[in-house]
């Protein structure tokens, strides 16, 4: 099973600033996902374990397959 890819939002790739002194967009492709805009459910818990202040907009498919 997979998930949306909590980094990108499943784009596969986000937009970060060049540098504090740069503020340019910088698209990068998505480390987390491999721009494939989606992650299973290891790396998922995982993103979310390590940002723990995102655990509130977790939400996984459980019951919708
Ligand atoms: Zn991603």
């Amino acid at each position: 099973m997979s998930n949306i890819c909590p980094r990108c939002k499943g784009n596969g790739f986000f937009k970060v600033k060049e540098s504090v002194s740069n503020q340019v967009d910088q698209v990068v492709q998505c480390p987390l996902c491999n721009s494939k805009g989606e992650v299973n459910d290891k790396e998922y818990d995982e993103y979310y374990d390590s940002h723990p202040q995102l655990k509130s907009l977790q939400r996984k498919h459980d019951g919708f397959n």
